[in-house]
């Protein structure tokens, strides 16, 4: 029995979205000994929260380094593509993301990506890029390298695999609130923008590729430990 930690890569396009969204799930996968990697689309420079300059000068990348720092990714598992944030879904951009997500899930043998669903998680064009982008690269790297099972982020909340706070909601406000720029207060759970709210209870997946043919006879390991 192969008892090699699963390689799980988890897909974004903002340098806060793996807080906000994801860092329930990453928890679960670090707890269980999984090595974790971060792939940030763009550094988030579109925002019109926080300091112009300090936003223009990328510092929010620092900031999602040590947001991810704190829920345990270690650095070189981090990976910002710093691509045109507010313009992800535009041909160009697209074609580069693409090619950029396959090399990062190829360079580090990666075996399940979870990312934002195909919905965006909030209909964030971004958001559903990065979905798109990790669809399509998956495809790819299963005809000429190795499958990768994808998970996506179901905002609606009625998935088959939920990862709920389990006690953990301090770590990923501790996570959120390195994002002074974004979140200055966000210590608190009342200072999070409450359309995120339902991410404070729970983080819900649905598989996205390979489709399962007789759920839920496979989930796949990562999954087994929440
Ligand atoms: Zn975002």
């Amino acid at each position: 029995m192969n008892h090699a930690p699963r390689r799980i890569a988890f897909l974004t396009a903002h340098p806060d979205d793996h807080e906000m969204m994801l860092s329930y799930q990453m928890l679960a996968a670090l707890a269980a000994g999984q090595a974790v990697f971060a792939y940030v689309a763009t550094d988030g420079e579109a925002t019109t929260v926080g300091d112009p300059e300090f936003v223009k000068n990328h510092g929010r990348r620092a900031e999602s380094q040590a947001g991810l720092a704190s829920l345990g990714v270690p650095a070189n598992h981090l990976h910002y593509a710093a691509l045109a944030d507010g313009a992800l879904s535009k041909p160009e951009q697209t074609t580069k993301l693409q090619r950029d997500i396959t090399t990062f899930l190829r360079t580090h043998h990666i075996t399940t990506a979870i990312t934002l669903g195909p919905d965006g998680g909030d209909h964030h064009p971004d958001h559903i890029a990065v979905h798109n982008a990790t669809m399509a690269a998956t495809a790819k790297l299963a005809q000429i390298h190795h499958p990768v099972a994808v998970w996506g982020l179901n905002a609606a909340g009625q998935s088959h695999h939920t990862t709920a706070a389990h006690g953990h909601l301090p770590q990923k406000l501790a996570a959120l609130a390195c994002h002074k720029s974004q979140f200055p207060l966000a210590r608190n759970a009342a200072d999070i923008p409450s359309a995120y709210h339902h991410f404070l209870q729970a983080e819900t997946y649905d598989q996205c590729f390979p489709k399962p043919l007789r759920w839920p006879a496979t989930p796949p390991p990562t999954f087994a430990t929440s």
